[in-house]
């Protein structure tokens, strides 16, 4: 570790300047400055940018795959090993694919993209390097963000899935249909076998990528909003849907018939979510850390510097303060 590292915002572009080289950091898109690299913590579309552009990029495989997926194609770097002096991409809990950047330079320094202190992927934050820079994330770094361990949360949702499928019940499951979904399904699958399983497209697809990283999802059969009407007076049966087709018309309408909607997102903890977006059952997962989960974070990293980049960002850093960190809002 020897060459110093800035740290600072072009044009709402957090961008890292090491070795005479501009890394920017899930980029959308810039205009005012151009990167040598270009750094994607995970295939979330918030992360990408929006067209394909021909600037080199550092991803994982999985989130690669996931990107072609997305029908965007970018300019890869194949083999990071060329670099390994300078930065290294460390395995963090949000979705596959979703890393953190370690930047080599003179103390350190850390961007941990999203992050998830407990999830699916058990990689824990024991792994994260102490650097003397660290920037975080801060989706739910309010005090009021507490979630549950998320094992104690599902299994709560399941029996109540099976309680309402045994009455003859059939459940849309909605979620995020990156991440959140193939976690579910991953977690329900077992219990669920006996019923009939529909997947909405959109997550069949990432459904496949999961499974080719050894995370094997049961196969479903794909349904789309037309053919959701031939499951009325059917089978109990669980489908899974993307979490905007919540309030969808076609997908409400079916509450007549004996559906019923159960949500799960980490906004769950809102009073108002459940009403807001019109499912009858809300669960409290999320693929991020919750505030306490965040502070657990900074402290195992143990930064001279903490800057906070995306979410509840001013009260977050206030909070870090009080913890005795030197931390500012980016
Ligand atoms: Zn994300």
């Amino acid at each position: 570790m020897s060459s110093p590292v800035r740290v600072r915002k072009i044009d709402k572009v957090i961008v890292i300047e090491f070795n005479k080289k501009k890394i920017f950091l899930d980029c959308r898109s810039f205009r005012k400055a151009t990167p040598d690299l270009i750094f994607i913590s995970h295939a979330h579309s918030d992360h990408l940018l929006n067209s394909s552009l021909n600037f080199r990029v550092i991803s994982s495989e999985e989130t690669k795959f996931m990107v072609l997926a997305k029908g965007k194609k970018y300019n890869f770097i194949d083999d990071l090993n060329s670099y390994k002096n300078e930065f290294e991409l460390i395995k963090v809990n949000h979705i596959l694919g979703s890393r953190a950047l370690f930047v080599k330079s003179d103390g350190g320094l850390l961007y941990t993209g999203d992050i998830n202190d407990k999830g699916l992927f058990e990689v824990g934050v024991s792994n994260l390097p102490k650097v003397s820079i660290l920037l975080i994330e801060a989706t739910y770094g309010l005090p009021r963000f507490s979630f549950s361990s998320p094992k104690d949360t599902l299994k709560e949702a399941k029996d109540l899935i099976l309680d309402l499928l045994r009455k003859g019940k059939s459940l849309f499951i909605l979620g995020y249909p990156l991440g959140k979904s193939q976690h579910l399904q991953l977690f329900f699958d077992k219990y669920f076998i006996n019923f009939d399983n529909y997947v909405y497209p959109s997550i069949s697809l990432y459904n496949d990528i999961y499974s080719i990283f050894n995370y094997k999802i049961l196969p479903k059969i794909q349904i789309n909003l037309n053919s959701l009407t031939n499951l009325i007076n059917g089978k109990p049966s669980v489908i899974y849907l993307p979490l905007h087709l919540a309030k969808n018309k076609i997908v409400q309408n079916f509450r007549k018939h004996n559906f019923s909607l159960v949500a799960f997102s980490g906004w769950a903890l809102e009073s108002s979510f459940k009403e807001s977006i019109q499912v009858d059952y809300a669960f409290p997962v999320s693929d991020h850390a919750d505030y306490f989960g965040l502070i657990n974070i900074v402290k195992q990293v143990d930064p001279e510097i903490v800057y906070v980049t995306h979410g509840f960002v001013d009260s977050f850093s206030a909070s870090l303060r009080k913890e005795g960190f030197m931390a500012y809002p980016l």
